[in-house]
């Protein structure tokens, strides 16, 4: 961010600022938060550490709830057992110790009409929290104990601390606050107010055009900004809502279609001749038929490739929907050209095991060579792996340099500047979300002298609703895997707590092993770091080798082991010579092994719905009933028991992933590296389907089929703005 202008707040002070017209967006991101009154140096980190730091962020850091004072009862007509909001002042606050240890702390409030009780067991903090003196709004059942009225537990707003809340309007916004940074929901409503008022000489400019904003029927900016923090009625607080959120998904959908159009007006890539004796030689020795969805898949990657414009497709599909093939497919395309196609794995392990992969898909495959006898070869498959020795090392990359390796899988040690390509033309990215951008952009960038585009096929695990994906993935074409290979069966999936119950699962286990399945247990993820991770493997591998599933054949696989222990561990469980596997989450994408039948997941509720829907996803892949248990720690969230519940309830991916978006909020959608700065605050992806298909119409009629938004000056500022805020390398990429 640029840094502060003074003069730009100050603008509403001085006579000759008017001329300068209304601040835009960008002008509010330039001005700091500690131009406001109150916000001295502490509050400035304070507002920082919640992601305020000009007053743009202060202006979007929006009401999480409103309390709606003309619905509240006064206390004297609070009729006990109904449930209610009452907003009355902190009289008195008191705590003490119950017999077990538990802390209780009693607040009296009370109103012009009368006084009430409010109970907290185990929550001491609400001490401070509620002190004398205060305006709070209290929701919950009033109770009657001892003839008094009383709530117990009650969800509770603090308004004000009694000299602000007279001033307060009828709907009352509540910020989030925060406990640890020292932020109350009176200061933040305080400094909304503030910096409204100051802008109020120069006023906030709405690039919308007129007819954009009556055919879509939303109010203008100034208003919904002012709106949504202070509004009179439900009515006006959602109409502020609409068209906020119409501002944020437009954005999005603006920056994603003008780099969309600017990467096919600039990209040239390569064109491929799809059909062919050697796509015909491998579909012909395919042992399955293909499902509807991969040929559909594969269809639409014939047509991409068969183009000079490069490929930019996303291919969603649920674990074990078969995805693998459709990117052989591809692959294949590429050798079939006489070029090169490259298959990029997150981890190393997923590398080896894509490698291990297609080399069975593959065994026995020729491709033509008139430089022959006979006219064939066999295709060159090559494994560009971290594990390799130095001699090995150089003799791939002399491969892949001089176009005799066909196939070249890696992770991506496979972008370093050592690894140049005869002629890539194809690549195939497994698991995007574990890559960045702008690695993205270096794949397709490298390897190539006449700065050809190779085409490029992103595969994902993950299914992201539609929603998401339109916002997400915007800039990509999406293929799904919406049906899976016939005789897949359901995981049966159950919740695990309580040391009963994880007695019984050990010794299902045991069961399944007898009758010679294999089963994976996986461990508790702790932290980031990957030694604390593989530490607490050995730990449980050792445990459960004197334990639970002693005299078993145990085996253990963590990120943190040298590669050729990693690839034997694999290969002994692969090959049937371990019953069990004690792996950390590199076991999460892409294993594959018929005959492991059991997943136990350790502390489960640590665990996102994806990434367990991904670990379920490793068993259920042969023709043997499979079983997966989730095992949470004794005390799991309430969010945390909805995800294991919505696990043991679906086995649809899609399904799951609407779930977790409906839980988890939106924020996280994203590339972590933007948290804290998330496209959208208000925007729901769950919730508001209609206003993404409004933007993306909106977006497609704005911008010329050129990519510009000439005719709109206030409105390309406005993303330009938006792009370089969201992505810092954005303008030198595009
Ligand atoms: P994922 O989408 O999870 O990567 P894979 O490509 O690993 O799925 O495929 C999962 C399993 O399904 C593999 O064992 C693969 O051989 C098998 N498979 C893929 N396509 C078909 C099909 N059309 N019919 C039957 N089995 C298939
Ligand atoms: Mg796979």
């Amino acid at each position: 961010m640029s840094p502060p202008q003074p003069s730009q707040l100050a603008a509403g002070r001085s006579p000759g600022a008017a001329a300068k017209g209304p601040l835009t967006l960008r002008e509010l991101d330039a001005i700091s938060v500690d131009r406001l009154n109150g916000v001295g140096p502490q509050r400035r980190k304070a507002l920082a550490e919640v992601g305020v730091e000009s007053v743009f962020d202060l202006l979007t850091y929006y009401p999480r709830r409103y309390v709606d004072r003309t619905s509240q009862a006064p206390i004297s007509e609070a009729a006990v057992g109904a449930e209610m909001t009452v907003v009355a002042d902190v009289h008195a606050v008191s705590s003490r110790r119950l017999r077990g240890g538990r802390r209780l702390v009693s607040v009296e409030v009370t109103d012009a009409t009368g006084a009430l009780s409010a109970v907290f067991f185990n929550q001491a903090w609400r001490e401070r929290q509620l002190t004398e003196g205060r305006t709070v709004a209290l929701f919950g059942k009033v109770e009657n104990y001892r003839g008094r009225k009383q709530m117990t537990n009650p969800v509770v707003d603090v308004l004000g601390d009694g000299s602000t809340s007279d001033r307060t309007g009828k709907i009352v916004a509540i910020y989030a606050q925060s406990e640890a940074a020292g932020i109350v929901t009176w200061d933040v409503a305080n400094w909304v107010a503030e910096a409204q008022r100051r802008c109020s000489a120069r006023g906030i400019a709405d690039p919308l055009p007129d007819w954009l904003r009556s055919r879509f029927d939303v109010i203008d900016r100034p208003s919904a900004l002012a709106d949504i923090h202070g509004p009179s009625s439900a009515a006006e607080q959602a109409a502020a809502r609409d068209r906020l959120v119409f501002d944020e998904l437009l954005r999005v959908q603006l920056v994603l279609r003008s780099q969309r159009l600017a990467r096919e007006a600039n990209e040239l890539g390569i064109a491929h001749e799809p059909a062919g004796a050697l796509i015909e030689g491998f579909h012909r020795l395919l042992p399955y038929e293909l499902t509807g969805a991969q040929r559909r898949a594969m269809a639409d990657i014939d047509a991409d490739v068969s183009t000079v414009r490069p490929m930019h497709r996303l291919l969603q599909g649920d674990v074990g929907s078969g995805k693998t093939l459709v990117a052989l497919h591809a692959l294949l395309i590429a050798v079939q050209n006489r070029h090169q196609g490259a298959l990029m794995a997150p981890t190393e392990v997923l590398a080896e095991q894509h490698f291990i992969a297609l080399r069975a898909l593959l065994d026995g495959f020729e491709v033509p060579d008139e430089a022959r006898l006979g006219g064939t070869r066999p295709l060159r498959l090559r494994l560009l792996s971290g594990s390799s020795s130095a001699a090995q090392r150089r003799e791939v990359l002399v491969e892949i340099a001089t176009g005799a390796a066909d196939i070249v899988v890696g992770t991506h040690a496979l972008l370093e500047e050592s690894v140049k390509f005869g002629s890539l033309s194809v690549v195939v990215v497994d698991e995007q979300h574990r890559f960045g951008v702008s690695q993205r952009a270096q794949l397709r960038e490298g390897g190539r002298d006449d700065r050809r585009i190779p085409h490029l096929l992103v595969m994902t695990a993950t299914p992201i609703p539609r929603t998401a994906a339109m916002t997400v993935y915007g800039d990509l074409d999406v293929s799904v895997l919406d049906e899976l290979p016939p005789g897949r069966k359901r995981v049966a999936t159950q919740w695990v707590h309580g040391p009963l119950a994880t007695e019984s699962m050990w010794s299902e286990v045991r069961d399944e092993v007898e009758s010679g399945r294999q089963a994976y247990v996986v461990c508790p993820l702790i932290t980031e770091s990957e030694s604390l991770d593989a530490r607490s493997a050995e730990r449980m591998h050792a445990e459960l080798v004197a334990g639970a599933l002693a005299g078993l054949r145990v085996g253990l696989l963590h990120g943190r082991m040298p590669p050729a222990d990693k690839e034997r561990a694999m290969a002994r469980f692969r090959a049937g010579k371990l019953d069990a596997l004690v792996a950390t989450t590199v076991i999460e994408v892409g294993i594959d092994i018929p005959n492991a039948t059991v997943m136990v997941v350790l502390s489960a509720d640590r665990f996102g719905i994806a990434q367990l829907h991904q670990l379920r996803g490793r068993v259920g892949r042969g023709s043997h009933a499979s079983s997966c248990y989730l095992v949470s720690d004794d005390d799991p969230t309430p969010t945390a028991v909805q995800r294991l519940t919505a696990l043991s309830e679906s086995n649809d991916g899609f399904e799951l992933a609407e779930r977790d978006l409906e839980l988890r909020g939106e924020g996280t959608l994203f590339d972590e590296r933007q948290s804290g700065r998330s496209d959208l605050k208000l925007a729901s992806l769950a919730r508001d389907l209609a206003w993404v298909q409004a933007a993306r119409d909106a977006a497609i009629d704005l911008i010329a089929a050129d990519g510009d938004l000439d005719a709109h000056p206030a409105l390309a500022d406005e993303v330009d703005w938006f792009a370089s805020r969201r992505d810092p390398d954005y303008l030198q990429r595009s």
